[in-house]
Parts: C-alpha cells; structure tokens; sequence
C-alpha cells in the first residue's frame, strides 16, 4: 500500500507506536508531521526520518490539549504541504489506580489527553479534508475501547469513548469522502507499559513477571505481545485502503486477548 505523498499528521508520534508509524508512513512515501508534546523528540524522529526519505517529515510542538497548539500545529502542516489527508490521533498516556483512589485531576488529565485530543485534533483537520473531498482519521484506541480492566477507569472509559467519536465522525464525513476508524491493540512494550508494570505490581500484590505473564498477557492465545510494526501495518492499512467501504469500523491486534 503507498500513501503517494499523502500529508500525515501522527499525535504523539515522538515515541512508541505514533513513532512506528510515522516511520512506516514514510517509508510508503507520506509526509508525515510528528506532533508531540516533547519538541526535542519529535525533532530528533524527524531529523532521522528525513535521513531516510528526503523532506518526509515535520517537528511539530503540540500539546492536544490545548486548542490553540492543536490549531496552529495544523496551520504549520497546512503551510508546509497544503492540506491534511490523514490524521492519526495517538497521544496517549496511562494513570493506573482503583477508582476509590483515582485523584478527579488525574481522571480529568487522562480524559483531555485522550479524548479532548482526538476531538479538538479531529476538529481542525476535518475542514481540510472536507475541502478536498477525501481524508482518513484514525483513532488510537485500545483493546481497552472494548474490554474492562482493574485500576484503569480513566483509560477504558476514554478508550471507550473513542469509538463513539468515530463513528460520528464516519456517519458526518461519510458524505464528503471522510472515513474514520479505530485500531484496538492489545499491550504492546513501549514506555506507557513499562512504566506500568511496577505499578501494576504494587497495586496488585504480585511480582512484575506475573504482571507481565498473567495480566497483561495471560489472555492472549499464544503469551506474546503485540508489536509497534503491528500496529503501524494496521495504521497504514487505514489510510491507504482504496475505497470509502472502509468506515466506522475498530481493527483489534492484540494475540487473540479481545476477539471482539
Ligand atoms: P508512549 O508513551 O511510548 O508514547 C506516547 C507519546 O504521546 C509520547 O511521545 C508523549 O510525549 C506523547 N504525549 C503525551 N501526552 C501528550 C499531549 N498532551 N500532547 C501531545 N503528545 C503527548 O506510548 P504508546 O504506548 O506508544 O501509546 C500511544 C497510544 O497507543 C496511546 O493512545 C495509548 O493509549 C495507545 N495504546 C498503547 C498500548 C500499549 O500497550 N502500549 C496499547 C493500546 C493502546
């Protein structure tokens, strides 16, 4: 599949699974923004993209919080390669605790990154696409948009949340060649999960191998995880596919764990 010089923007793609796909965009001839919050990141995985694929990728400060970074970081994509054709919204973190202990600013931090971000980024990108006839969003979501887990109230609620959005999103843009879609994956290595997995720990009252091994991924078929270039595939799935067939849909890569 080749994204022919599409313009990408990937949220939180200085680190992990936004990391990998930028890379994979490129590597299918995209142009792709990595908006992150951590400037001096997105800035060295562009400088190592552009090493690569010559003028492919984009520094871009933006907190997805923030309406005003959001929509200047989009104005700065716009100014470099005139539109926007694919959004993926990915910045994500995680803040595990029983609800009982759950600070309201912790939930509310997890619901603005996540579901704030996907809206407000959604929202500037959309009359771009609208313009043009055709553009592809795509949420990060999780196995979590489908299942329930202890200690993760915030994160499967946002997770959840996501879906619906889209699916507005495909019912609204459907008509103007928009297609939203949600990828689901499953627990994949990357900072978010590490940092969890002595937390998860403490928390749950066992070691950090049975996080790994009964937790995380006890319920898969085959004990492994799902990988960064997984998801990229998928990601890179959802904005290449040839036709608008393809909306409000959620693709769930995760070993099996969610078969739903
Ligand atoms: P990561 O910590 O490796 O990367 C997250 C990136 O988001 C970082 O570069 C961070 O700087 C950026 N970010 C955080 N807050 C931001 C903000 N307010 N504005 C802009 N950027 C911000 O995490 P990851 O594991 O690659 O997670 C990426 C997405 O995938 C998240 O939405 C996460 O919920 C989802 N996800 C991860 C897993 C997993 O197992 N790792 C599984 C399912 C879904």
């Amino acid at each position: 599949m080749n994204l022919n010089n599409k313009v990408c923007i990937v949220t939180g793609a200085a680190s992990g699974i936004g990391l990998a796909i930028a890379k994979r965009y490129a590597a299918a001839g995209g142009k792709v923004a990595i908006a992150d919050l951590k400037l001096d990141a997105a800035q060295a995985a562009a400088d190592a993209i552009n090493a690569d694929h010559a003028d492919a990728a984009l520094a871009v400060a933006m907190d997805v919080t923030s309406e005003d970074q959001v929509n200047a970081g989009v104005a700065q994509v716009v100014a470099k390669w005139g539109t926007v054709d694919v959004l993926v919204s990915n910045a994500g973190i995680q803040i595990v605790n029983p609800v009982e202990a759950f600070a309201y600013a912790d939930w509310k931090k997890m619901l603005a990154i996540h579901l704030d971000g996907a809206f407000l980024t959604s929202k500037a990108v959309l009359p771009h696409m609208y313009k043009q006839g055709s553009g592809a969003v795509i949420f990060m979501g999780s196995v979590h948009s489908k299942e329930a887990s202890p200690l993760k109230s915030a994160y499967v609620t946002a997770k959840h949340g996501l879906l619906g959005l889209s699916r507005v999103i495909a019912k609204e843009g459907g008509a103007k060649g928009v297609r939203s879609n949600v990828i689901c994956p499953g627990f994949v290595r990357t900072p978010l999960v590490d940092k969890q997995i002595p937390e998860q720990a403490k928390e749950l009252g066992i070691s950090e191998d049975e996080v790994v091994k009964k937790v995380m991924l006890g319920q898969t078929v085959d004990g492994e995880f799902t990988t960064v270039e997984d998801i990229a595939e998928l990601a890179l799935f959802f904005a290449a596919f040839p036709s608008n067939a393809l909306t409000g849909q959620s693709l769930t890569a995760s070993h099996g764990w969610s078969m739903s």
